[in-house]
């Protein structure tokens, strides 16, 4: 056991491992890129964590990191646990919901309620939600005839399913945490199980699509995650994947305060390059980045808070007001930098297929 460590070990009360390559590219060659990480998003982690950026693929990696013994530690108190968040309350709450509700039945003709009609006219006036709502069927559209199956791994408490049923989806889930995973079947959505490789044979070439939402940089062997969805997924299958972006504007601005680090918990991170090039490594093909979405504000929002040392997620202090109004100034100086360079942006998207041709 290295110095370094034994010194995280003191910290971190259970396991930890070294990574001594790449977990994407297996090269090992890496710099020292960020330390002094802290868990300040949701406080649920101890320790202090050191990230090394592969000279390779330029992939961005927890070493140490805690081990699978141990890593349930870093998940107590964290947010999937929670239910679906309830409907805003008052009369402002149900306008919002219906007029975006409208917009939706109009973008994706489904039939969602309470719904405004108007919505679907007046929506679009504001550009950045309705490009969000745009956004929202993760590029599925509705499904194309009957028994169309999807796949959300890392589901939660199946939001994202409720939707994808809206649009004529067959939904299926896989979730780790049993209590968010309780909170997905009272809702009638079918859990398949805690982890992809639970699934059998019997599952191979069995879903039309398969989304992954901000859980690959949780996984230890993101490529045999990949694997997994291209073995479940049917010949022609679609995969739809979002994860932090280590070229975003927040990483550059925030540093070790950065929303999308989440040390302990991302054990990986990805850039547009490493995603692209870990999708082709896994098989897939017709990879595409999608066009960015604009999450800048509550990423820096979340970003300042973390950088005066509160725990982000749970602490609904507002920030000063002159941390406000820097913020909203880095946030529109990020948008136009976005625009131009969509690379730049908070999170990194992208969908894939798996070829129609046996390989
Ligand atoms: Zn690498």
């Amino acid at each position: 056991m290295t110095a370094e460590l034994h010194d995280r070990a003191q910290q971190w009360p259970g396991g930890l491992e070294e990574v001594q390559r790449c977990p994407i590219c297996a090269d090992t060659r890496r710099e020292r890129t960020l330390g002094d990480l802290r868990d300040g998003s949701f406080g649920a982690a101890p320790g202090i964590w050191r990230l090394k950026r592969c000279l390779g693929c330029r992939a961005i990696y927890l070493d140490p990191r805690p081990d699978a013994s141990s890593i349930h530690l870093a998940y107590r108190d964290y947010y999937t646990h929670a239910p679906a968040p309830a409907d805003v309350g008052g009369v402002s709450g149900w306008w919002k919901k219906a007029l975006s509700n409208g917009y939706r039945n109009r973008v994706f003709a489904t039939h969602l309620r309470p719904s405004l009609a108007v919505g679907g006219v007046v929506m679009p006036l504001f550009a950045a939600r309705a490009a969000r709502i745009r956004l929202e069927d993760r590029g599925l559209g509705r499904a194309q005839g009957t028994g169309q199956r999807m796949l959300d791994v890392g589901c939660g408490n199946g939001q994202f399913l409720r939707w994808a049923r809206q649009l004529g989806w067959n939904c299926y889930g896989i979730e780790v945490d049993a209590a968010a995973a309780a909170v997905a079947r009272g809702h009638g959505i079918e859990i398949v199980g805690s982890d992809l490789r639970e699934l059998g044979q019997a599952h191979d070439r069995t879903f039309d699509a398969i989304t992954l939402s901000h859980v690959i940089e949780h996984v230890y062997d993101p490529i045999d995650t990949l694997r997994q969805c291209w073995r479940l997924l049917k010949p022609g299958g679609y995969l739809w994947i979002q994860t932090p972006n280590t070229d975003s504007v927040g990483y550059e601005i925030y540093g070790a305060d950065w929303r999308g680090l989440e040390a302990p918990r991302h054990l990986v991170l990805f850039n547009l390059a490493s995603l692209s090039w870990s999708l082709e490594r896994a098989g897939f093909e017709g990879i595409r980045i999608l066009p960015p979405a604009d999450v800048a504000e509550p990423v820096f929002m979340l970003s300042a808070s973390i950088r005066l040392g509160r725990i982000a997620e749970k602490d609904a202090t507002p920030l000063p007001q002159d941390v406000r109004e820097s913020t909203r100034v880095a946030t529109r100086q990020a948008r136009a930098l976005v625009r131009r360079n969509p690379g730049r942006s908070e999170f990194v998207t992208a969908i894939a297929y798996r070829p129609e041709l046996a390989r």
